[in-house]
């Protein structure tokens, strides 16, 4: 029957698949050479407008289902208390490309370059900031907490093949969580970045924290990363030497409060 072959559901999508068509065609030339095609037209033609009607429906419903879909709930989770990273050291470089164009998207997703952390993993950040201060460099800030949103865009925006480097919205981030931070090194004095591997967001086998290729030099500034962070409960991402997720973020939930309302989230909302 037309009716449920027409409408295929997969992988959260409506399409109308080659198979739908065949049948289709073949309903329709079954009734082109029937000798009772005008019956057949009073049959059909309630049984196409059902098909569209419920075509209809479902496409709606999807609609709402997805446009209700809001980030995954867990249970006895901490209250967000996200610090903004600038406020902890002037030095503290930000380089917010998803505040810009000049992202995988191509697109502006954040209002405003801005970079949050929870406390303590900001703390945790500004250690590693003043070790490298003695050295004449400082990070700099690429990305850290993520509103659950944002995230929720990246998987509807990014290639089938290329979704191994973004968060799955159903399980969230920890960027989500205000736990993660993706960050680089760049020199106090230029103001550039030091050389490394890859690029921030080059989507490649380079962006491995483990890439053996390179210069010595970038993988040098890599490792030189890799292990001040780890010194202070960072784990980095074994598919993107410049993220980092810090040890207490199983114990926060995943937010989706816009930047413009951090500081402004109510404690304890009954
Ligand atoms: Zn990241």
């Amino acid at each position: 029957m037309i009716p449920t072959r027409l409408v295929h559901f997969r992988a959260g999508q409506v399409s109308f698949s080659f198979e739908s068509l065949i049948v289709f065609l073949e309903y329709w030339f079954q009734m082109g050479f029937s000798k009772q095609r005008a019956s057949a037209y009073r049959l059909f033609a309630p049984s196409f407008v059902r098909t569209f009607a419920l075509a209809l429906l479902c496409f709606i419903l999807f609609v709402g289902v997805r446009a209700q879909n809001g980030p995954p709930h867990e249970e006895d989770k901490r209250e967000a208390d996200l610090v903004e990273l600038t406020k902890l050291s002037k030095t503290i470089k930000l380089d917010i490309r998803y505040a810009r164009t000049d992202n995988f998207t191509g697109q502006a997703v954040y209002p405003e370059a801005r970079a949050f952390l929870q406390r303590d993993a900001a703390k945790a950040l500004l250690k590693v900031h003043k070790k490298l201060k003695k050295e004449g460099l400082g990070l700099v800030i690429f990305d850290g907490y993520r509103p659950w949103s944002i995230t929720k865009l990246f998987w509807d925006v990014v290639k089938l093949e290329e979704r191994k480097y973004v968060a799955d919205p159903a399980k969230g981030s920890k960027h989500n969580r205000g736990c993660a931070v993706d960050l680089s090194i760049y020199d106090l004095k230029t103001g550039r970045p030091v050389p490394m591997p890859s690029d921030f967001d080059e989507f490649t086998e380079r962006a491995s924290p483990d890439y053996t290729g390179g210069t010595d030099e970038e993988r040098a500034n890599r490792e030189k990363l890799r292990s001040l962070m780890e010194a202070v409960g960072f784990t980095v991402n074994p598919n993107e030497w410049w993220h980092f997720d810090y040890k207490d973020w199983q114990s926060y939930a995943i937010y989706d409060i816009p930047f413009d309302e951090i500081g402004n989230h109510k404690k304890n909302p009954k």
